[in-house]
């Protein structure tokens, strides 16, 4: 068991004053992994202090001296992918392998990416007889969720830091491990103290640097639901406010598509981290004449996802993070059943592990557009099969509803393809297949969120 009760303050890992903690559990065995303490207002304001003290040496130091300080953290990160890989395994249930590559290796990527960055994309711009230049917003407060949860640190720390800003971090109480690493890795790194302070916490901790006066942007990565109560307490203090949220991403597949392929990403996307993806592909259009060729290929594919305990090598999809998350999901599957749609694999009465807080794999077919299935997130692993007659009529479902993170096109030919992904109102559409691209703007429309983080884009967001 581990006790993830320091706080990084000033330099110092320094012990919490409260007793209030949050327990965490292997995701697959349910046993209890740690206890997070909850960092109180009093250590926000600590921490935000640090930042606001260290603040004007940090942002005046030369952009590729920031950088190499960013490096010196991606190669301290770099010692332990083993131990986090494994770390977040337990914490998260992702599988073993893909956990090494997806959770830490490509986080460790991205660090290095964002120091590469940031000379090019920081400095100043001749604008006719103006020089513009890029200025570092201030005190960052970043608040993270723990489905990816070093990613999403670094896709608001690493920025930040290149930046100029000075950071306080508010990671996931139920994904720890990693916020931790990362604190010990700026300390080896020989990161300036109060450069980066991390004060490990719930809602209420989250809440206090939601609230702190002193902090000029907030970049926040989780759901809808809390990132409208953030952006409304930014706006009562005229805050800059970033909001990386929800999804139902759509892949919409025409009637020349490859079937085979479409059905090969929508599984992959859909089941990645047993659902816990904000921009997995939840639902699969199809022409309404192709229906029964899908449902075949669906039920045939699930087949080949076995559930088990992440640290097995035979494992394809692991469980969910924790209890509460799961009796959620399988709330939503058993209303789908109660409404008698085609249940083409799994369901709620599938036999899954007896220990820790698995789903099987869900497949539902012939799900109406506007039922609750095709309009609220999930967030484990249920996708919906939705048909369409017309083009037009599927990127009107594609759009039809309140989200716009990302989205797939499969059609015969790249033009077509591309001509339909020019009208889906989402962050980012992937074209017949095309891989994620670390570089490209990863953000949303509507309800998924405002701004942007990762490549050049994701720097931009701390300057003015
Ligand atoms: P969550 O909103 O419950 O919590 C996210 C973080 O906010 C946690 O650190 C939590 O402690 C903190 N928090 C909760 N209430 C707060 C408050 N009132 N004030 C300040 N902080 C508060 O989300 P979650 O359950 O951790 O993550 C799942 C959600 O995140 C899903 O909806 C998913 O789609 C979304 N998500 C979005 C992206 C993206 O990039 N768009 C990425 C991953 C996850």
């Amino acid at each position: 068991m581990t006790a993830y009760q320091h706080h990084l303050i000033d330099g110092i890992w320094t012990a919490a004053q409260s007793a209030e903690i949050t327990r965490i559990h292997d995701s697959a065995s349910g046993t209890e992994l740690g206890q997070v303490a909850h960092g109180t207002r009093e250590e926000i304001h600590l921490a935000v202090r640090a930042a606001k003290n260290a603040f004007a040496s940090w942002s005046t130091l030369p952009v590729s001296t920031r950088a190499d300080y960013v490096r010196g953290i991606a190669n301290q990160l770099e010692e332990q992918v083993e131990q986090l890989a494994q770390g977040v395994a337990a914490e998260v249930g992702m599988p073993l392998k893909l956990s090494r590559r997806i959770q830490v290796q490509m986080p460790i990527l991205a660090w290095r990416a964002t120091a590469d960055l940031a000379v090019e994309c920081l400095a100043d711009v001749a604008l006719g007889h103006s020089t513009l230049n890029h200025v570092p917003v201030g005190i960052v407060g970043a608040i993270t969720p723990w489905n990816y949860p070093l990613h999403q640190i670094t896709a608001k720390v690493a920025a930040a830091l290149v930046a100029g800003c000075t950071v306080v971090l508010k990671p996931s109480e139920l994904a720890p491990c990693t916020a931790r690493a990362l604190g010990e890795a700026a300390l080896a790194a020989g990161l300036p103290k109060g450069v980066l302070n991390i004060v490990m916490g719930d809602a209420t901790t989250g809440q206090a640097l939601v609230d702190h006066p002193d902090v000029a942007l907030l970049s926040f990565t989780g759901s809808t639901a809390v990132g409208r109560r953030i952006a409304a307490s930014a706006g009562q203090a005229l805050k800059r406010v970033s909001l990386e949220l929800g999804g139902k991403s759509a892949c919409l597949a025409t009637a020349d598509a490859p079937a085979e392929s479409v059905v090969r990403q929508v599984v992959g996307s859909c089941f990645l981290n047993s659902g816990q993806s904000c921009n997995s592909l939840t639902r699969l259009l199809v022409p309404i004449e192709l229906y029964d060729t899908y449902r075949a290929l669906l039920a045939d594919a699930v087949t080949r996802l076995t559930l088990g305990d992440p640290l097995d090598s035979a494992t394809r999809m692991g469980p969910l993070v924790s209890a509460a998350h799961r009796d959620r999901v399988r709330a939503m599957i058993v209303e789908g059943e109660s409404q008698g749609l085609d249940l083409i694999a799994g369901g709620s009465q599938a036999p899954v592990p007896a220990n820790g807080y698995f789903i099987a794999p869900t497949i539902f077919g012939r799900v109406p557009p506007r039922s609750t299935l095709a309009q609220q997130e999930v967030f484990g692993p249920v996708l919906g099969v939705i048909t369409y007659e017309t083009e037009q009529q599927a990127i009107d479902i594609a759009n039809g509803t309140a989200y716009g993170l990302a989205a797939a096109v499969w059609a015969g030919t790249t033009d077509h393809a591309l001509t339909l992904a020019r009208q889906l109102r989402a962050g980012q559409v992937d074209v017949n297949g095309a891989p994620y691209n670390p570089a490209a703007p990863f953000g949303g429309f509507g309800d998924s969120g405002l701004g942007r983080e990762g490549g050049k884009y994701g720097i931009e967001e701390f300057v003015e």
